[in-house]
């Protein structure tokens, strides 16, 4: 039996839609990259507005397949925010690159500073990765400008922020190539699950095959008689997504924007109770742009006021939690890169992270608020 949050950090719109999906799925007695797949990469690259989406098993070997289609490898550097998931530091690893953290711009807008990211290129820096923080994207003309300067690649992790635009333009399609996360807590949920998009022809070839073993044709193809033969043309994984996961996700895609303003509507009101108490403060408010609003973060005036308030939350039964602590400060990715990164450190210090997740009620954010109200007078 879980513990019994009053309100957990985050909550599954799973309904009648759902149940139909897997249970389609079930009854056509197909279990894996088939036309559900197919139809969830169509329907998300529709969404997003990208060429090509090419589902994956999770975000993680998303991104890892991205590094390796766009070339980086043994000796490369890899620019990323501090502030971060451990994601992008361990896939960075795995194809034996290193990852070098850079600091966010502040601690209203915590996304990766682009000059932070222009001091730490070096003649190794192979690739930038870009974290749209909370949901919100990061300032990504000027990233991108400094990508073509310095002739870097470009992904973006969009674990938050699907169903985000930048500029008018969709997040997944800002840099060379994008990753988004259908893990259990994201704004899209199937468990595990992931979806790489991008616009260039190569890098969606490239993560076709790496995520299929190397091999240049598929298991559906062949079933359909479209090929018996196969070579394998690189060292390749088993990345692939199976239709049952596809299935929710493209009903969870469904839901996705009246999700998302849901979200933005339980921010919105977060923001007007929050607004008086002293000395706490909201990341991005007033700041004009778009998010999917993954994240309700909001920031202490010191740790010792972060703590107190994570404790009464807990004795109050709110579920909260930390978005991040700084990746450079983790035994695994301690060293050369871990100096200069105040601002994320003091943000991972102050930064408290609330319920947020659209079949929350208006009196569930009432309930949350108290809480903070009552910790942080
Ligand atoms: C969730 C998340 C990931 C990893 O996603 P998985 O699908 O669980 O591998 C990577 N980066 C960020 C920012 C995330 O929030």
């Amino acid at each position: 039996m879980p513990f019994k949050w009053t309100v957990p950090l985050s909550d599954l719109d799973y309904g009648a839609p759902e149940r139909a999906a897997v249970l389609r799925v079930l009854k056509s007695r197909w279990l894996t990259m088939g036309p559900e797949v197919e139809a969830f990469e169509k329907e998300f690259a529709r969404a997003t507005g990208a060429k090509h989406a090419v589902a994956v098993s999770n975000a993680t070997a998303g991104l890892r397949l991205c590094l390796l289609a766009l070339g980086a490898g043994k000796g490369d550097e890899v620019l990323q925010p501090a502030l971060n998931f451990v994601a992008s530091a361990n896939a960075t690893r795995t194809v034996g690159a290193e990852p070098v953290f850079a600091d966010i711009l502040s601690l209203e807008e915590p996304t990766v500073d682009p000059a932070e990211l222009e001091a730490r290129v070096t003649a190794k820096t192979k690739i930038v990765v870009a974290m749209h923080y909370g949901g919100r994207p990061c300032r990504m003309a000027e990233i991108a400008a400094l990508c073509r300067r310095k002739k870097l690649a470009l992904i973006e992790d969009a674990c938050h922020a699907v169903g985000a635009s930048y500029k008018g333009r969709p997040v997944g399609v800002l840099g060379d190539a994008a990753c988004f996360s259908f893990f259990g807590n994201k704004n899209m949920a199937t468990g595990e699950g992931g979806m790489v998009t991008t616009d260039r022809d190569d890098v969606a070839e490239k993560v076709r095959r790496l995520r299929s073993h190397g091999m240049t044709t598929l298991t559906w193809d062949r079933h359909r008689g479209h090929a018996s033969r196969y070579d394998v043309t690189d060292h390749g994984y088993n990345d692939r997504l199976d239709e049952l996961h596809a299935a929710l996700g493209r009903a969870q895609l469904k839901k996705l924007p009246g999700n998302n303003r849901r979200r933005a509507r339980w921010a919105a009101l977060y923001l007007r109770r929050l607004k008086n108490l002293s000395g706490w403060s909201v990341p991005f408010a007033g700041m004009p742009g778009d998010s999917a609003h993954h994240l309700m973060v909001v920031l202490a005036p010191d740790e010792a006021a972060r703590d107190a308030a994570a404790a009464a939350f807990k004795e109050a039964r709110v579920q909260t939690s930390l978005h991040y602590p700084c990746v450079a400060d983790f035994t695994a990715f301690r060293g050369r890169s871990s100096g200069g990164l105040a601002k994320t450190r003091d943000f991972a210090r102050r930064a408290l992270t609330l319920p947020l997740f659209p079949t929350m009620t208006a009196a569930q954010v009432e309930a949350v608020c108290r809480v903070l109200r009552r910790a942080g007078a």
